[in-house]
């Protein structure tokens, strides 16, 4: 016999585990329409040629590539941000400005499947096109922010970076393209060990390459912007950019990030602000959303404009969420009949129940009252109900609370009643 497995990096759920995910996910889109944002969806493929025009050629050997039978070439979603700035130039441009979006999606990459990665994960992401200010960006990272906050996750760290800072120094090297593209990795993988000898084998500037390692080191709150503002040579057009941002931010509630210049995203269409937020208790997975600001339109053949995005690692905010947070709502009354004219009456208050937004289950199998109410207790029911003809005949029932053993009388026309108290 075939051992039927599941693909590899994917996963099934159990319904306690889709409970947590809808509550976490239905905290997402509270949040997301609290700031005015609109929810849009896009396909879960796309011609691979959108993927390669955002991230390079390289990008195939890490997405679900293929050819359809229309000799097609398609790829499954690797992330969203394409998507919705293709439906953007394509058909949304048109939109009053700014557009403020979110999304939440099934993504798809060939990764090497570890805890917090996956070949199958969910992405929520949110994006403002079309309001080319720092005030956009400060709206984008506060919905993160608020986000996170939202769902109780309070050992985050949002870090805020910015690439004019990273470039300018970049730029001064003094190296290749091909190098600077190279030295990006390296910042971006934290690999201080490749920036120490670029002197060396790139021939990079001693000097600068020395305050870019200190820049991208650097660690701390807003005081940091003076450390960097040295380090600079004088004040810089970016730094005074993410200054007023950090003044924003202030309005917004929002002082406990840390600047990390080292945030460098890793690709190019992104433009200024960068930002990634942290949960340290997930280890090495342990980046749960990554966004910024950047300029992608023109990739897919519309005029410029500025957008600001970020996206979720849904399946980590869930790992990174704290257990103990929400209790699994409990079914609230099981049903158990013990004839067939009970059972009839049974379905009546189920339904009856059920349509007045109360959980409420019925035996199905026909098991006897002992193992009937064995079953209520597994399934962790907070009450349960025998009827039988006695019950019927005095239109009557004991409710059992499943916890405490004790038992109620409560007449049929107040059974609802109880249950909405
Ligand atoms: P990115 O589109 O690469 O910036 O990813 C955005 C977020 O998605 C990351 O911060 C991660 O939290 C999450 N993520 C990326 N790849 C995976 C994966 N393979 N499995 C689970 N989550 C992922």
């Amino acid at each position: 016999m075939t051992d039927f497995q599941r693909p590899r990096g994917t996963r099934d759920f159990p319904p306690e585990e889709m409970e947590q995910r809808r509550i976490v996910e239905d905290g997402l889109r509270k949040v997301a329409r609290s700031f005015n944002f609109g929810e849009v969806m896009t396909p879960t493929f796309e011609n691979t040629e959108l993927f390669v025009a955002k991230s390079g050629p390289g990008i195939i050997d890490e997405i679900y590539a293929f050819k359809d039978k229309g000799d097609r070439e398609i790829s499954l979603r690797p992330e969203l941000t394409a998507a919705v700035m293709r439906y953007y130039v394509k058909e949304l441009h048109t939109r009053p400005k700014p557009l403020k979006l979110y999304y939440m999606g099934n993504c798809f990459r060939y990764e090497r499947p570890q805890k917090g990665r996956y070949r199958e994960f969910w992405q929520f992401g949110a994006e403002i096109i079309g309001a080319p200010s720092l005030d956009a960006d400060a709206e984008v990272l506060a919905l993160a922010y608020y986000s996170v906050k939202n769902l109780g996750l309070n050992n985050t760290v949002m870090r805020i970076g910015h690439l004019g800072v990273l470039n300018k120094f970049i730029e001064e090297l003094g190296v290749s393209e091909s190098m600077k593209v190279e030295v990006r990795r390296m910042i971006d993988k934290r690999d201080f060990e490749s920036l120490r000898t670029l002197p060396d084998g790139a021939g990079a500037k001693q000097d600068v390459t020395n305050r870019l390692i200190e820049l991208v080191s650097l660690d701390g709150g807003s005081e940091t912007l003076e450390k960097a503002k040295k380090l600079m040579d004088g004040d810089d057009i970016s730094l005074k950019e993410l200054k007023k941002l950090l003044n924003i931010l202030e309005k917004y509630g929002i002082t406990d990030y840390k600047l990390d210049f080292g945030v460098a995203r890793g690709l190019d269409y992104y433009t200024g602000m960068v930002f990634e937020i942290d949960a340290p208790n997930l280890g090495a997975e342990k980046q749960i959303c990554g966004g910024g600001a950047y300029s992608l339109s023109e990739t897919f053949g519309g005029q410029p404009i500025s957008s600001t995005g970020f996206a979720f690692g849904f399946d980590r905010l869930m790992l990174a969420r704290s257990q103990d947070e929400e209790e699994l709502s409990k079914l609230d009354v099981y049903f158990i009949p013990i004839s067939d004219d009970a059972r009839m009456k049974c379905l009546e208050m189920v339904t009856e129940i059920r349509n007045n937004g109360i959980s409420a289950d019925i035996d199905l199998l026909g098991r006897k009252v002992g193992k009937a109410f064995g079953y209520a207790d597994t399934i962790g029911a907070k009450t349960a109900i025998v009827i039988g003809d006695k019950e019927l005949a005095e239109e009557k029932v004991m409710v059992k609370d499943m916890a405490t053993g004790d038992q109620t009388p409560i007449n049929f026309s107040e059974l609802l009643k109880h249950y909405q108290n």
